[in-house]
């Protein structure tokens, strides 16, 4: 996969490298939200922007509760997962015109999640010509976006 150098990244690979435990608990307890670039909270779970993004505004939906069990979400989490994941769906629509999307849980290393001990869901914008469908969710992508932006342009769309 193509590189493409991107010197803003290297703050956030650095934060990753000394992240211990579980972003997933850990950023909802802080009060620092657009920096954690957290873009929702909802009842029982949130969204965030991942910083290591597939393709720009690709954004993860979260239960609070850690745990890496799909099977044993609760009915309001998993209602409330897909809920909140077409609001971002809405949002990125508004925000960056994707013409397509991918919905996926990788549950285990194995099948390519980076972290694997929260569950999360991700939403990734497609757009024509972005690259093929096998390497979503399997590999870290650098882009062209920078985060910040787009986390201001996905929070001034999200309704
Ligand atoms: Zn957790």
């Amino acid at each position: 996969m193509e590189n493409i150098f991107a010197p803003w990244r290297m703050q956030y690979i650095s934060v990753s490298k000394e992240q211990e435990g579980c972003i997933f608990c850990d950023f909802p307890k802080e009060d620092r939200d657009e920096e954690r670039l957290i873009l929702f909270r909802g009842r029982s779970c949130f969204v965030i922007l991942n910083a290591f993004p597939y393709n720009p505004g690709h954004l993860m939906v979260a239960p609070y509760r850690h745990t890496c069990e799909y099977e044993g979400l609760e009915d309001v989490e998993l209602f409330e997962m897909h809920r909140v994941a077409g609001r971002c769906i809405e949002a990125l629509k508004r925000a960056m015109h994707p013409q397509g999307f991918n919905l996926g849980v990788n549950l285990g290393k194995v099948a390519g999640a980076g972290f694997d001990g929260h569950l999360h869901l991700h939403v990734v914008p497609r757009w024509n010509g972005d690259t093929n469908f096998m390497p979503v969710f399997t590999d870290v992508r650098v882009v062209a976006e920078e985060l910040g932006a787009t986390y201001r342009k996905l929070r001034d769309c999200w309704i």
